[in-house]
């Protein structure tokens, strides 16, 4: 009888999948907190939940694969589905939206950062308890990162129209959040005990541009919605601050000082896909007419210390030896430190499928091992470079061996780490989150090897 009256008390509970990448997991954070305010409960497992949210991902084929597959389990075990994210808002062949084709009992289906959706589709199926906990929610919100370091999300939507990509289609354009909002989020952030935070977005360097750069109020001082202002105000938290997904645009070039000032990290994720400007024309690359080499260099003149990563794409439709050749010789000369290379993936819906001479399977993957091998060489130089370094790295995982822990140049999940023998001296021994200083004393392509000197 008891058990019984128990039961009919218990909130009720919903259970949460999360894909995609640092931009769908914003939104899953968004819509777990939402939850959470209303007084549901998270469950963790299919079973134990009344009711289960999907946030898929539609990027690539894998991708769109992998969230199919979590949609039928989350019915198969539970029943009652909501689907949410990039995928929802793709169609199929015949027009039709692809999820209520492919799984027909999915209860509701919306695209990406719908948290209002979700959540009156949430109220549809699974009322809203009478009596939410309010005040169990903190202040920053659920975060699904490890609590050192979070995602700051500052925009959504993109106003490019790169011919590989649907994400406009998905997400619409640029919609950039009040410089106001982002940095109440930031300071939440930072007084929930986040150590870093990652600015991230379709289009980082094109924050504010949407609303005209308007200006907001950030602790009662005017400040313009704008990229530079943005990593000023940032960069006065006093916390590890990271620029992701950020175009080589004229004005970039005047954050790279604050870089250099230690206010923001030296670290800039630039999506350069490839260096031939026809093959950037055919993808209609945003920055793409910019001499890129040259702004490196003077990056690298204003703040000697600055870490590159960049992304790229062989075998695009078209592609000629010629230029994936120039591709090459640009790796050579701009010697970043950290490249991801993909060989080039149609995604349904994109305008690049339509572009004549489509490369090879083999050829594609053959120029992205040889991308990847010169890059290789090139990356275990610049680790090398830091043996006999001491750098200050963020922890982020300890056991009794030892510690798994950032510097500056390494992005969470996308880069390296630095591994670290545990102290035999516990006051030396460090708590996941911490900063230390650590003489580093050997590397490969990817990480680094060092003992901590200090902490
Ligand atoms: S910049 Fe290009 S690749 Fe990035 S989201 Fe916009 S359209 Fe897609």
């Amino acid at each position: 009888m008891q058990e019984k009256a128990n039961s009919a008390k218990r909130p009720p509970s919903v259970g949460f999948v999360s894909l995609g990448c640092p931009k769908a997991l914003v939104d899953s954070e968004r819509i777990l907190t939402q939850l959470k305010v209303e007084g549901y409960e998270v469950a963790p497992t299919y079973e134990g939940a009344d009711l289960i949210v999907v946030n898929t991902c539609g990027f690539i084929d894998s991708a769109v694969q992998e969230s199919l597959d979590a949609i039928g389990e989350a019915i198969h075990a539970n029943g009652k589905v909501i689907v949410t994210g990039c995928l929802g808002a793709k169609n199929g062949d015949e027009g039709k939206n692809l999820i209520t084709t492919l799984h027909p009992k999915v209860l509701a289906v919306t695209g990406p950062h719908a948290t209002e959706e979700v959540m009156q589709a949430v109220h549809t199926h699974l009322p809203k308890p009478h009596d939410p906990f309010i005040d169990l929610v903190p202040d920053h919100g659920v975060k699904l990162t490890p609590k050192h370091y979070a995602y700051l999300k500052i925009s959504e939507g993109c106003n490019h129209r790169c011919t590989f990509c649907i994400i406009p289609d998905m997400r619409g354009d640029l919609v950039s959040r009040p410089i106001g909002e982002v940095m109440r989020e930031a300071e939440s952030l930072k007084k929930s005990g986040v150590k870093e935070l990652l600015v991230v977005s379709q289009d980082t360097s094109a924050y504010g541009v949407d609303i005209k750069y308007r200006t907001d109020f950030v602790n009662g001082r005017p400040v313009k919605t704008q990229f530079q202002q943005l990593a000023e105000e940032l960069g006065q938290l006093g916390i590890w601050v990271r620029m992701h997904y950020v175009y080589p645009y004229p004005h970039v070039d005047r954050v790279v000082p604050l870089m250099a000032e230690g206010k923001i990290l030296p670290y800039l994720d630039i999506p350069f896909q490839h260096s031939h400007p026809d093959v950037l024309k055919r993808m209609k690359r945003p920055a793409s007419g910019e001499r890129n080499i040259e702004r490196i260099r003077a990056w690298r003149d204003a703040c000697p210390d600055i870490t590159l990563r960049s992304t790229f794409i062989t075998g695009f439709p078209g592609e000629t030896e010629a230029e994936f050749e120039h591709l090459l010789a640009f790796i050579e000369e701009a010697q970043l430190d950290r490249v991801g290379v993909f060989a080039y993936s149609p995604v349904d819906g994109a305008k690049a499928n339509e572009l004549p001479n489509p490369v090879p399977e083999e050829v594609k993957e053959e120029r992205r091992a040889r991308l990847m091998a010169l890059q290789e060489t090139i990356s275990l130089v610049r680790n090398q470079a830091k043996i006999g370094k001491t750098l200050q790295v963020i922890v982020d995982e300890t056991d009794d061996e030892g510690i798994v822990a950032r510097s500056a140049a390494d992005a969470p999940e996308i880069d390296g780490n630095v591994f670290i023998p545990m102290p035999e001296n516990p006051a030396l021994r460090p708590k996941v989150g911490d900063f230390v200083s650590v003489e580093i004393d050997d590397c490969d392509e990817h990480d680094l090897w060092g003992s901590i000197t200090e902490h």
